[in-house]
């Protein structure tokens, strides 16, 4: 195998973020995953559900500072922006009522509470 400046293990955001600046800085580099496809953690399906399904990640944190942000817009991709409370709740198949909306809310809210660890 050739010399290259560096190698990086696997193919997930911090991989691929690691080959574009590398790319950037003009350093050679051989990337190495492990699985069939990159990506990583974040994966979205089109296989399970019959649509595409975010089996990993699917927001943009902090999109005013989030490099993925404006990597996105310049893709093209119409991004929305939320407020992180539920949109769309479904209880099975149907969607839930401002009542059960408001239920599951005050579930969080407890749970919140309960647990040092999320808050
Ligand atoms: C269910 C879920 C929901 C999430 N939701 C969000 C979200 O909404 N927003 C958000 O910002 N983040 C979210 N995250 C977190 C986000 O997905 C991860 O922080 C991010 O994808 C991690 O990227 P990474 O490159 O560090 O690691 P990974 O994505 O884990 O990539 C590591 C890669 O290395 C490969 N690898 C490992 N060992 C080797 C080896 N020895 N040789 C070759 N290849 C190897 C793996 O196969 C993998 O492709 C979520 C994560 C999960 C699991």
């Amino acid at each position: 195998m050739e010399d290259v400046d560096v190698v990086i293990v696997g193919a997930g955001s911090a991989g691929l973020s690691a080959a574009k600046t590398l790319r950037a800085a003009g350093l050679s580099f051989r990337l190495f995953e492990a699985m069939n496809r990159i990506g990583g953690r974040a994966w979205t399906s089109d296989q399970h559900f019959g649509a595409p399904f975010d089996i990993g990640c699917a927001w943009l944190h902090a999109a005013d500072r989030n490099p993925y942000f404006a990597e996105a817009q310049a893709a093209g991709w119409t991004l929305h922006h939320h407020d992180m409370n539920v949109d769309h709740l479904y209880y099975r198949k149907h969607k839930a009522s401002e009542a059960e909306e408001a239920e599951m809310k005050a579930a969080d809210a407890r749970l919140f509470q309960c647990s040092p660890r999320i808050r």
